[in-house]
């Protein structure tokens, strides 16, 4: 099961920390609330969501290349509001 990251639309949330993420099927429908805390969020972009690339040109620029879109995305949205 592919592995997706979400965080909350608006607010905060204790348990999940407005940030979280879930393995789902990949024909599940879109998660629209936190299973925690029931506030709406939003499905982040993840290299590691996509079922088209099986393998990644390189270990290393993955992982790197994660990294930095997660972070910068997490940070940014958050800092927003
Ligand atoms: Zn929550």
């Amino acid at each position: 099961m592919p592995l997706y990251e979400y965080e909350l639309c608006e607010g905060d949330c204790v348990a999940c920390g407005g940030k979280f993420t879930l393995r789902r099927p990949i024909d599940a429908p879109p998660l629209k609330v936190c299973p925690a805390c029931r506030r709406p969020v939003r499905k982040l972009i993840s290299s590691f969501s996509s079922p088209i690339k099986t393998k990644p040109v390189s270990f290393s620029d993955a992982k790197k290349a994660g990294f930095t879109v997660l972070k910068r995305l997490g940070k940014g949205e958050y800092e927003r509001q």
